[in-house]
């Protein structure tokens, strides 16, 4: 089988690498041997199962919807239960293994930005577990639209930094996280929330991702006896599809679908549909696509799903969309708070906003199914986060 990328600098084909301040560059380089290092070690290992099993919750079920199949009324949808992890979402997997890694490290303060709140939630969580001081950079938009989030993670003990600049999104955030890792390097660790930034974040963040998928396709061989035809999650930063598409990679005949934020429709400017509307350039030190005005600024993205309100994807992703082993669609706002209804009331399961993208397109993807076509949606996360947000849409 073909080796998977990236290569040793961290390139997935012409995307990734390091474009960093050339401070960063030796840390960033301790980060990877110590990576290297510890994820050949079985005691490491074993302390990140553990964990995750005893802490979070895992192995997740696979749940098939038989109601919601019926429903669309062509394939078998299953969906991947990361909702039902500690905290909510997927976050928490590569939240632990950092924060264990960060322990490894000797590094005993942790920043990380967050936009839906959901990764600093995850990061705080661990750092209470751990022992370890917290700083989240949270821009203050989405401090006022997931305050229940920034009251989760004062109450766990981390400092919320507000982030004024720029949109006030998840980008600024970032910025200023790692604006602080460059000027508190010695002591900190920068906890990277998705598949973004430099190598070797997309690498080891999707390596703890994986579990998803390692676990969905064990799953669906041990019920159905076959592999999906397609595997459906939503894309922001890009990791928890990264994490179910992964260990198919070199099943050929799965396809894997991203579905992006599409905001009030991609003719209006206003969205967060990366790959499918973007273009190539740099962003927090990684080559992949970003959303850009002709003078190649970068533009503010916008979705009703905070999680997904992110102008960059992760590199890998750039990759499986230019060779192809990937498609890429995106869903407005409005479609994706009627999947939010739509599983809620077929199946009494609450799904997160940024989740429900993936479910949106599932009405689009059922003609082309036949009957029996076995479809994996991730379900990265639970939508009591926002409940709020949608109680005073007017519908
Ligand atoms: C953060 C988040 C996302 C988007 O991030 P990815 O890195 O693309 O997975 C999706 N769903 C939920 C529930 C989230 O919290």
């Amino acid at each position: 089988m073909k080796p998977l990328l990236p290569d040793k600098n961290g390139h997935y084909g012409v995307f990734g690498g390091q474009y960093m301040p050339e401070t960063l560059m030796t840390p960033l380089r301790d980060l990877e041997a110590a990576y290297r290092r510890l994820r050949r070690d079985a005691s490491f290992k074993r302390e990140v199962e553990y964990y995750l099993r005893h802490y979070a919750g895992r192995p997740t079920p696979l749940y098939f919807c038989k109601q919601l199949s019926s429903v669309l009324g062509r394939g078998r949808i299953y969906l991947k239960r990361e909702d039902l992890l500690h905290t909510g979402s997927h976050k928490i997997n590569n939240a632990l293994a950092q924060g264990l890694l960060a322990r490894r490290m000797g590094k005993k303060r942790i920043v990380a930005e967050t936009g839906a709140g959901q990764h600093g939630v995850a990061t705080a969580t661990v750092c209470a577990l751990f022992g370890l001081e917290c700083h989240v950079y949270m821009g203050t938009e989405d401090m006022e639209r997931q305050a229940l989030n920034v009251y989760r993670m004062k109450l766990l003990g981390a400092r919320v930094v507000p982030v004024t600049s720029g949109s006030r999104t998840l980008k600024d955030a970032m910025s200023e996280a790692i604006r602080d890792w460059v000027t508190n390097v010695k002591t900190t660790y920068y906890l990277l929330g998705s598949v973004g930034g430099p190598h070797p974040y997309p690498e080891m963040v999707r390596d703890f991702q994986t579990v998803i998928g390692k676990e969905a396709r064990q799953q669906v061989l041990k019920i159905e006896g076959r592999l999906p035809k397609y595997l459906v999650a939503c894309v922001g930063g890009g990791s928890n599809s990264i994490g179910l598409f992964h260990p198919f990679y070199n099943d050929r005949s799965v396809r894997f679908l991203g579905v992006e934020a599409a905001g009030f429709g991609l003719k209006t400017g206003r969205h967060s549909a990366t790959l499918v509307a973007g273009r190539v350039g740099v962003l927090h030190g990684a080559k992949s696509f970003l959303l850009q005005d002709k003078d190649g600024q970068v533009k503010i993205a916008h979705s009703v799903a905070a999680g997904l309100d992110y102008p960059g994807v992760g590199p890998e992703h750039a990759y499986y969309r230019q060779t192809g082993r990937a498609q890429y669609a995106a869903v407005t706002d409005r479609e994706a708070i009627e999947a939010f209804g739509l599983l809620s009331k077929t199946e009494g399961i609450i799904p997160a906003l940024e989740s429900s993208h993936a479910l949106a397109y599932l009405p689009k993807l059922a003609k082309h199914l036949k009957k029996n076509d076995i479809v994996i949606v991730c379900l990265s996360g639970r939508g009591d986060k926002d409940a709020n947000t949608l109680s005073h849409e007017s519908h």
